[in-house]
């Protein structure tokens, strides 16, 4: 069986390990010239941690991990206002989580590709024709790929989801925010910030520094809006956005860079009916994007890769059961992280000052035993694992049909 697999990204990636894995042939097509260097710190755990232990690709994910110290929020002159340790974060999900930068997570997973698997870089999918019998795919230079199977793996923006679904509109849910990432290098900045994730203690937009393995500094900023548009000059909207904020914001907006350098887009989640179309399916963001308030899009990403495949071994070369196996078991989770994201917005960036004091308390009160499950809970939805898979044969499959 071959697949085509749009989007070398986290859920791509892993994906075209499984498969090749299962004796697959892989060819991935990605867009960028090259591997992605953008990024933003990411922490991973929950399902996709089980699938990468299952993968055996945890002991690297774990080697390019961070030791953040704590989670601090700030005031105008760089004071606590609340904090949250990372080693109780981790112990609220029973020590199986890693912060890592996302062009890491995809050093590693494309690392675990044998030669075999093609990763084709500037090629980007345009078109997509299915017969009965195969799928080709199209990319922007004119060369068509046959395949069994057609990925989209290509994230919130899916231009898979576009050709085999419609148009985005009709699946993207915009969450309120835009946010935005860069890194700069500032001694100054480095110090004030040490090991810890510091954000701005805000009403409305938030602001946070990390300091990098290089030593450079990561920004990650978050704002309300109800316009799902993005600005055309995100350096200006950026500058403009974030103005008036105190103690290192100043800095980080004065070294923002032009827009090919910054990560920018609005905060959203995607849903839709059905991850499938005949021999079209979708993983990763492009059909289950919980957005950056779950902090949980990378994991499920790789957790969706690793049921899809596990699905489609399983069925062996009925693709259709397959599919509806990976559907039937991803999604009542991806539902639920997408509810949690939603329910915790109002404490992820407080709209008034009484939001802003009742967080304060509750991170204080996650010290307490017991509370912190809450809060973990609260901040994550229910703790999940890799659901289990059912053998989807095909008896079953057509009685369920
Ligand atoms: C600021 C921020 C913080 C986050 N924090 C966390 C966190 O703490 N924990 C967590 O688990 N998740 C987090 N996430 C979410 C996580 O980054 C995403 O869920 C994850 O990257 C999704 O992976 P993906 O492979 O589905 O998509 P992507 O990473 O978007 O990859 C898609 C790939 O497809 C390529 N592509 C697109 N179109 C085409 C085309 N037409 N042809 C060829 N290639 C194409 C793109 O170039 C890209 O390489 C965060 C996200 C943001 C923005």
């Amino acid at each position: 069986m071959k697949a085509v697999i749009c989007g070398a990204g986290i859920a791509g990636l892993a994906l075209a390990q499984r498969l090749d894995t299962l004796g697959w042939t892989v060819t991935v097509l990605e867009q960028a010239p090259a591997p992605r260097a953008q990024g933003y710190m990411m922490d991973f755990f929950g399902p996709g941690y089980d699938a990468a232990a299952r993968m055996g690709v945890l002991p690297a994910i774990r080697a390019y991990g961070y030791q953040v110290g704590e989670l601090t929020y700030r005031d105008d002159r760089g004071r606590r206002r609340a904090s949250l340790s990372y080693a109780r974060f981790a112990r609220m999900v029973d020590g199986q989580l890693v912060s890592i930068m996302r062009p890491d997570l995809e050093t590693v997973l494309r690392e675990a590709l044998p030669d075999r698997v093609e990763v084709r870089y500037d090629a980007r999918l345009t078109r997509i024709d299915q017969h009965p019998d195969r799928v080709e795919a199209t990319a922007a230079d004119g060369t068509v790929h046959r395949a069994d199977l057609l990925v989209g793996a290509d994230g919130i923006h899916s231009t898979v989801r576009r050709l085999a679904f419609g148009d985005e509109q009709r699946y993207l849910r915009h969450l309120g925010f835009h946010t935005a990432a860069w890194t700069f290098d500032d001694p100054e900045v480095r110090a004030a910030v040490g090991d810890d994730f510091a954000l701005t203690d805000t009403t409305n937009r938030q602001l946070g520094c990390y300091v990098l393995r290089d030593d450079r500094v990561a920004v990650f900023a978050v704002h309300r809006t109800p316009d799902p548009a993005l600005s055309a000059d995100p350096q200006a909207a950026l500058r403009r956005e974030y103005a008036g904020l105190g103690w290192i914001a100043p800095r980080a907006l004065a070294a923002c860079p032009p827009a090919a350098d910054i990560y920018y887009d609005q905060v959203a989640q995607i849903e839709l009916p059905n991850w499938s179309d005949g021999r079209v399916v979708l993983v990763g963001d492009a059909c289950q994007a919980v957005s950056l308030l779950a902090g949980q899009g990378a994991s499920l990403a790789v957790a969706g890769a690793y049921l899809l495949a596990e699905q489609l071994a399983r069925t062996d070369d009925d693709i259709t059961a397959g599919l509806r196996g990976y559907q039937t078991l991803m999604r009542p989770l991806v539902a639920e992280k997408q509810q949690a994201a939603r329910d915790g917005m109002a404490w992820f960036v407080p709209e008034s000052p009484w939001r802003l004091r009742a967080r304060r308390l509750a991170l204080a009160a996650a010290r307490l035993p017991g509370v912190d499950r809450l809060v973990a809970s609260a901040l994550v939805g229910k703790s999940s694992t890799l659901p289990r898979s059912q053998p989807a044969t095909r008896r079953q499959d057509r009685t369920t049909r």
